[in-house]
C-alpha cells in the first residue's frame, strides 16, 4: 500500500526518496518539524545536528514530549522519527555547527535544512554549501513571521543578507508554534522539490500569520558577493 504522499509523487519518485540524504542544522522548532516532515515523505537518510537538551520551554514550540525533558535534542528526535518511519537511517551529531566543522558535515549531503536561530550560523551555512554545491533551505521564524527561501551558487544567502544585523532571538521576543510549523512545511516542500530535481525560484516568501500577510520577493546574485561570486568564502575558517 503507498502512502498518500507516495501518491502524489508516484511510485518512481518514492524510490528516489529512499536514496536521498539531507542535513537538518538544529533540531529545535524548524528542525524537528522538519525532521518529522521528511520522514514521513520517507527520506533516505537525516543527519541530525545540534548540541542542546530538550527544555520545558521547548515544549510549546518543537516536536518533543514532556518525557523527553533533559534529553539530547537530536537523540529525543531521533526517537521520534524511529516511531514514525523506522526506515529512515538517522545520524545523530551533538556538536555546534561552526566555521570548523561546517564543510566536513555539509560534504556528501544532498540538501541542507535550515533549522539555526542565528544569522551568524546562516552565513556559516551558507559558505559551506555554495562552495561544496548543495543547496540548503532557509527557515526563519520568529514571533508570528517567518521567512523561506532556498539557495545556492546562483543567488546564496550573501548576496540577499550581507551586511545585515541580526535582530532578538525567539528566545527574547517568543515564537508562536503555528508561525514554525508553516515554515518548516515550506522548507520541507522545498527540501524534496530539491531531492526530486526540480529547481524552485529564486524567490523568498515572508509571512505575518497574526496579519494573515503573504509575499514572495525576487532574490538576484550579487555579481559582488564574496561567497557565489568571489568564491573566497570568508564564514569558513
Ligand atoms: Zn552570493
Amino acid at each position: 500500500m503507498m502512502s498518500r504522499q507516495h501518491l502524489f509523487i508516484g511510485e518512481d519518485n518514492a524510490e528516489k526518496l529512499k536514496k536521498k540524504k539531507a542535513l537538518i542544522i538544529g533540531c529545535g522548532s524548524l528542525g524537528s518539524k522538519s525532521g518529522l516532515n521528511l520522514a514521513r515523505w520517507g527520506i533516505g537518510k537525516l543527519t541530525l545536528v545540534d548540541f542542546d537538551l530538550v527544555r520545558e520551554e521547548n515544549i510549546s514550540t518543537q516536536e518533543y514530549l514532556l518525557e523527553q525533558l533533559g534529553e539530547s535534542k537530536v537523540k529525543a528526535l531521533k526517537e521520534l522519527i524511529a516511531r514514525i518511519n523506522a526506515k529512515v537511517k538517522v545520524k545523530v551529531i551533538e556538536v555546534d555547527f561552526n566555521p570548523r566543522n561546517a564543510e566536513k558535515l555539509v560534504k556528501g549531503q544532498d540538501v541542507v535544512i535550515d533549522g539555526t536561530d542565528n544569522l551568524f550560523t546562516r552565513f556559516v551555512i551558507n559558505d559551506a554549501c555554495v562552495k561544496n554545491k548543495t543547496p540548503w533551505v532557509y527557515g526563519s521564524a520568529f514571533k508570528t513571521q517567518g521567512r523561506v527561501a532556498v539557495f545556492n551558487q546562483e543567488h546564496c544567502f550573501n548576496c540577499f543578507m550581507k551586511g545585515k544585523q541580526s535582530s532578538a532571538t525567539c528566545s527574547q521576543a517568543g515564537l508562536v508554534n503555528e508561525t514554525a510549523s508553516i515554515v518548516a512545511s515550506l522548507q520541507s516542500v522545498l527540501a524534496v522539490k530539491l531531492l526530486l530535481g526540480e529547481k524552485p525560484p529564486a524567490e523568498m516568501i515572508l509571512m505575518d500569520l497574526w496579519k494573515q500577510e503573504f509575499e514572495k520577493i525576487r532574490l538576484k546574485k550579487n555579481k559582488e558577493c564574496e561567497t557565489c561570486s568571489k568564491h573566497a568564502y570568508p564564514y569558513l575558517s
